[in-house]
């Protein structure tokens, strides 16, 4: 199957792998068969990640995982990857961090930035951290449904993603929360704590909250605003 580059992205490629791809294993094969060493994996552990982390891990036991630590995320979290890194010893699980500490972040832009202007928290914590591993690599891949939310729906195995100028892949684009959930238990997989305690999407602390209705499993995140993406993903 052909490769596809950012700078020399051609619709067709991108339409005929889509296309000749089967299932989420087929994208997984490819893309590291495709691109080695020149792609990484950017994981916030929740229920998708610790899925997309173990698919990944029997293609490519030493693929990179690049976590971003915002310095704000719940106990549970920090504590879930602890486990994952005993339990894939090979993978190289990266944290990276914002260029400001959080004092930092207070001093130039005020305290408590994310009830405020979370879009630019998003921006410096989570953001620039991603923009300067991707600038790395070619390609990424990231665990985006199409159910998760209307903004993800028309997701692709392969996208021209044009915020960071990579390749991005999901390979779960067909999953359902039941098939994340089914894999889980089947694999007997760690997964957060805070899953168990309605919380179906798990962010930064001070911005995730737990969901009692089955509307839509991002509702919990930035509940105050008329924000439901990090930025991540346009
Ligand atoms: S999720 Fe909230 S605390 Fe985390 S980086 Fe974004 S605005 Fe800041």
């Amino acid at each position: 199957m052909e490769k596809i580059t950012y700078s020399k992205w051609d619709d067709e490629v991108q339409e005929s792998l889509n296309h000749e791809l089967k299932d989420f294993m087929d994208v997984i094969k490819w893309a590291y068969q495709t691109y080695e060493e020149d792609i990484l994996y950017a994981c916030s552990f929740g229920a998708e990640g610790i899925v997309l982390t173990d698919l990944i891990s029997k293609v490519n036991p030493h693929a990179t995982v690049v976590f971003l630590d915002t310095d704000l995320h719940f106990k549970e979290t920090y504590q879930l990857i602890e486990k994952i890194k005993k339990r894939y010893p090979k993978l190289h699980v990266k944290i990276t961090r914002p260029a400001l500490t959080l004092a930092q972040q207070a001093e130039e832009h005020g305290d408590k930035l994310w009830e405020r202007n979370p879009n630019q928290c998003c921006y410096i914590r989570k953001i620039e951290p991603l923009e300067k591993e991707l600038n790395e690599v070619e390609a990424w891949i990231s665990g985006l449904r199409r159910e998760q939310s209307a903004n993800r729906a028309n997701t692709e195995y392969i996208n021209k993603d044009n915020q960071f100028k990579k390749v991005k892949i999901c390979p779960l684009i067909h999953w359902t929360w039941e098939d994340v959930w089914t894999y889980i238990e089947l694999n007997k997989l760690d997964y957060n704590e805070l899953h168990d305690q309605n919380y179906p999407s798990i962010g930064c602390e001070k911005c995730t909250l737990p969901v009692f209705n089955d509307s839509d499993s991002r509702a919990g995140r930035w509940s105050s605003f008329e924000k439901n993406e990090c930025g991540l993903h346009q």
